[in-house]
């Protein structure tokens, strides 16, 4: 492993500083993807630069029903944060779905958004709940910052400072997780915003995180579940490896998106 130097960051000026005098630095949060990649020589960073102690970073409020988390709010205090619970349980429940505890205890949400895996929970939910993405210098709607696998919209060091999305009427999350990793095989969020349903469907397609327009308006004409059992994904560049083919995959969508509207409606 290359040595490289650690900075723990304390201010957004003590940040600018070390960017200008960095060679190639790299923000670090929970460390859970950067680390392994780092380990495996695949991003060799000369510096690491901290950001979970930055200011405004690590807080969650709920005001009415807007919410707020900060980028550096790990998995676990999503999960255990009652005023969150009351008002978005399946965001919660997300948050609980996500890998082992001890990557819940370390990841973070902004950690995690940005580096965009394409069967990473939490872009699912956000896709299903409107959510936009604020950096320190622009906010950003959630479907204009995900673009495709490992790919973000964000400028080199551009940093997410929270997620903001105003809670649902009800919503659900149904996971099918890899057997090894924990992943989403395929995960589907369904929300319901003032009457109209939005479905994030992460994990089954190469192209990252996709909304279903196609399911939202089945749902929203009250159409028979075995309309929803037909769904079609010919436009979609749908995952096929050694753990499922591309039909494995799709039905798994149809499954789940059925279990979370099975939920949603009664
Ligand atoms: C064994 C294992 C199982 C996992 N299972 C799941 C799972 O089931 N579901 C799931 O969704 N995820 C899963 N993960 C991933 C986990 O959620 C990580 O927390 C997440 O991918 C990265 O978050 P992090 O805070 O650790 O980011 P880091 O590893 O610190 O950083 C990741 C990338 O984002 C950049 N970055 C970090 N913070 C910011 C910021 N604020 N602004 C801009 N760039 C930033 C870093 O420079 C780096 O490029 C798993 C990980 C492991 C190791």
């Amino acid at each position: 492993m290359r040595p490289f130097t650690y900075h723990r960051l304390l201010s957004h000026e003590a940040r600018l500083d070390a960017l200008k005098t960095c060679d190639d630095a790299k923000y670090i949060s929970g460390g859970m993807t950067l680390l392994p990649s780092i380990k495996l020589g695949l991003t060799l960073p000369s510096d690491l630069l901290d950001v979970t102690a930055l200011p405004g970073m690590n807080d969650i409020t709920v005001e009415a029903r807007r919410v707020r988390i900060g980028a550096a709010v790990t998995h676990a205090r999503i999960a255990d944060n009652a005023a969150l619970q009351a008002i978005c349980p399946a965001f919660c429940d997300l948050a609980r779905q996500i890998g082992d505890r001890h990557v819940r205890n370390r990841g973070t949400i902004g950690g995690s958004l940005a580096n965009n895996d394409p069967a990473a929970d939490y872009p699912a939910a956000l896709v299903a709940l409107d959510s936009s993405i604020e950096t320190e210098s622009r906010t950003i709607a959630i479907e204009d910052f995900l673009l495709g696998m490992f790919e973000t919209t964000l400028d080199e060091h551009e940093l997410v400072t929270a997620i903001t999305f105003d809670a649902p009427d009800t919503a659900r999350y149904e996971k099918f997780p890899h057997p090894a990793s924990g992943y989403a095989m395929a995960g589907v969020f369904l929300s319901r915003i003032s009457g109209a349903y939005r479905a994030g469907v992460t994990g089954a397609s190469g192209q990252g995180a996709f909304r279903c327009e196609d399911l939202e308006r089945l749902l929203d004409a009250g159409s028979p579940m075995a309309e929803i059992a037909s769904l079609r994904f010919d436009d979609l560049d749908i995952f096929e490896d050694r753990f499922g083919s591309r039909a494995y995959r799709e039905n798994l969508i149809r499954v789940l998106a059925r279990r979370a509207a099975v939920y949603l409606t009664v």
